[in-house]
């Protein structure tokens, strides 16, 4: 342990110098990536188990920098929240989902694409006008696009919220949560939001095909969603076996390894293609 041993004391401190290192290294890189866009989005799609088709798409960011290799968006999208980088970072994003839409339409292709949106970007006060000019310098209407926020981003349910999700409706978004049930959160936003979808975290889906416990709470939450008139994504979904049950359970939407794992531009296309022949599209 760092704490014992002869050079507990220096390990511990080379450790830490390290780490400090990283985060100065991190720092730089990432304010020079913003400069340069160095990033690129990968798209995950999203299966209509009842249709099966391709419902849509989701967005993650990819980071690969040239002194620190791959970054995972779970390292660098909270330090950029942290450092307020994340409101440039967002806007490139919000920027290359709307290339995106122009380059799948030359494909003939309209599939939504769904942005994840940090509740520090959605919190600024000018958020819908920042979206909304990224969206009408590209000419990419808000109906190819859906919002993904966390529970967290509209826990406190204040007016302010609630204005901002209504507008964005109104403008043509969709609006899903995402990570739903891992926020200890309060279920009264769900009654005065306008949302479309939820969808289902990972970690009740893991394990979903051997624990009664978790086909109870996720049987409950597509219950209660449809109730609602919301949609149901099932997210991280990896086994055939967790297919069988989702679909008895009447969930909508199917996202993870299962079908695919994110891909770039190029790979998304073939899958698209792949799918629609051995669908009869
Ligand atoms: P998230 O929004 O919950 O995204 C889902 C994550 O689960 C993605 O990780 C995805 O690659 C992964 N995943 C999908 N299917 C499976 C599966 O079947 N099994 C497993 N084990 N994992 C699966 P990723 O891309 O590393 O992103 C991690 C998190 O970083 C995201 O979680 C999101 O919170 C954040 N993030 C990623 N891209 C963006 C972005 O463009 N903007 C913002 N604000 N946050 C982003
Ligand atoms: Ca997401
Ligand atoms: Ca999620
Ligand atoms: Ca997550």
């Amino acid at each position: 342990s760092k704490k014992n041993g002869r050079n507990g004391y220096a390990f511990y401190f080379d450790e830490l110098q390290t780490d400090s290192q990283r985060v100065l290294l991190l720092d730089a890189e990432l304010r020079k990536a913003i400069e340069n866009q160095e990033f690129e989005l990968y798209f995950q799609p999203k299966i209509d188990i009842e249709k099966d088709t391709i419902q849509g798409l989701e967005a993650l960011v990819r980071w690969n920098n040239k002194k620190l290799g791959f970054v995972s968006p779970a390292e660098f999208i909270p330090y950029a929240e942290e450092t307020g980088l994340i409101i440039p970072l967002s806007e490139i994003i919000i920027n290359k989902a709307c290339e995106a839409v122009i380059e799948l339409q030359k494909f003939g292709q309209k599939l939504p694409i769904a942005i994840n949106i940090s509740s520090i970007h959605f919190k600024q006060q000018n958020f819908l006008e920042s979206i909304q000019t990224i969206l009408e310098r590209n000419n990419t209407p808000a109906n190819n696009f859906e919002i993904e926020v966390t529970e967290r981003t509209v826990m406190n349910s204040a007016a302010e919220t609630v204005s901002k999700l209504v507008r964005l409706k109104q403008l043509g978004f969709k609006i899903s949560i995402d990570d739903f049930g891992t926020g200890y959160s309060s279920l009264s936003y769900l009654v005065r939001f306008p949302l479309d979808c939820l969808k289902i975290d990972r970690s009740f889906i893991q394990h979903i095909s051997s624990l009664d416990e978790k086909q109870a709470v996720v049987d409950a939450i597509i219950q209660m969603s449809h109730r609602l008139k919301m949609k149901v994504v099932a997210e991280g979904v990896e086994q055939a076996q967790q297919v069988d049950i989702l679909r008895k359970m009447n969930c909508d939407i199917i996202q993870g390894f299962y079908y695919s794992k994110p891909l770039p531009m190029n790979e998304l296309l073939e899958f698209i293609e792949f799918w629609e022949i051995e669908h009869q599209g």
